[in-house]
């Protein structure tokens, strides 16, 4: 028998995540995003749930030609752009739409005699600083790629920083997208601004922001960018990591539990250990306090993860018992609650999940 640590996709509710996306911009098309294995949920599984988006964007050149294998037939986009002048060849072979982040990729382009039409995003870091042309040397990078023989529709992009604030005292969605509008000025192209922030707060920015395609990936895994909960946007989990109770042990005050003897009981109490641990991709650093749920009631984490278990405090829990179901994220536990009480956030969360455990569906 394998561990009673598994987790369950909800396809079901990848779908209605990318519904609510639809509404909240009803007018764009929307790249549904799957990098790193569909943000841990497994790249099919994103080509499925996601199966009535306009297109999927990811970063692995490998993965966007086995979505062609897999039989997506709709538009593909890399979201780097390219890491070779190899990789070229497979973007008119398999259809795949590639991001132009720098002068190198432009470069590579005009030095290589294209065999069919590429479609291409030209991005412009528009203060994020990390990938894209600024705005100033924007129109430049344009007019080159306009010249290169086989570049066919140049998307005009950029990428949102601070999740979904409009306003930030540093950089804000709207500040960000008066910028993309003065280095955009006059280009002709569709527009492709808003990451799961933007899609989230689109109603608010409707005069300021009219995208043509938006790529939201968080939202859709039914998790947040920022501080308002997945509840509140009306997201569904897409991803239930669950386990069971293993062992059961009765403390009396001044007993400690697990490695390093970090927690303390200050009376009695019933400790229980669960089938799951920091070799599963439960943060090792999840302080005491933690929230997980067994038999659906909510309790707390205490004592040090481990690499195979784990120890809750089961005195609130009436009747449980070894083989009691332990919920550490998904149903009826959002994911950002549990990232936000280890100090992270739920896309580390997701992605983090090892491989030693076995995902179903349902
Ligand atoms: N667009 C780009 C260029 C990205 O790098 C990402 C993810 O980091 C996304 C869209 C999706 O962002 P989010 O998951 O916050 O919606």
């Amino acid at each position: 028998m394998p561990r009673p640590l598994s987790a369950t996709i909800h396809l079901d509710s990848m779908r209605h995540n990318l519904a609510r996306a639809r509404s909240c911009a009803p007018t764009a098309k929307i790249w549904g995003v799957v990098k790193a294995n569909a943000y841990g949920h497994g790249l099919e599984r994103g080509a499925r749930g996601f199966a009535d988006a306009d297109g999927l964007a990811l970063i692995e050149t490998e993965n966007a030609v086995r979505l062609r294998e897999l039989g997506w037939t709709r538009p593909l986009l890399l979201l780097e752009g390219i890491f070779d002048v190899a990789d070229i060849a497979l973007l008119h072979e398999y259809g795949i739409n590639s991001a132009v982040h720098c002068i190198e990729q432009v470069k590579m382009l005009e030095y290589t005699k294209l065999a069919g039409p590429v479609d291409v995003h030209l991005k412009m870091n528009t203060g994020m600083n990390r990938l894209g042309f600024v705005p100033s040397e924007y129109a430049a990078a344009h007019a080159r790629l306009r010249a290169i023989p086989g570049i066919r529709h140049i998307t005009l992009m950029t990428h949102f920083a601070n999740a979904d604030e409009l306003e930030h005292p540093r950089l804000g969605i709207r500040e960000q997208v008066r910028r993309f509008q003065l280095g955009a000025q006059g280009l002709a192209g569709e527009r492709s601004l808003s990451n799961s922030g933007g899609v989230l707060r689109q109603a608010e920015l409707a005069e300021q922001l009219s995208n043509d395609w938006v790529r939201p990936g968080i939202m859709l895994y039914g998790a947040t960018p920022g501080d308002k909960t997945a509840e509140q946007y009306k997201l569904r989990p897409t991803m239930t990591l669950a386990s069971a109770i293993i062992g059961i042990q009765q403390l009396a005050a001044g007993d400690t539990v697990g490695y390093g003897s970090r927690f303390e009981a200050s009376g009695p109490m019933t400790v229980g250990v669960v089938a799951c641990g920091y070799a599963d991709g439960y943060p090792r650093h999840a302080p005491h306090g933690t929230p997980v749920l067994v038999d659906g009631v909510r309790t707390a984490l205490i004592g040090r993860v481990s690499m195979d278990m784990m120890t809750v405090d089961l005195t609130p829990i009436a009747n449980a018992r070894v083989g009691s179901k332990v919920v550490l994220w998904g149903d009826g536990l959002p994911i950002d609650e549990v990232a936000h009480a280890a100090g992270t956030i739920g896309y580390e969360l997701m992605c983090a999940l090892a491989p030693r455990v076995q995902v179903l569906e349902g």
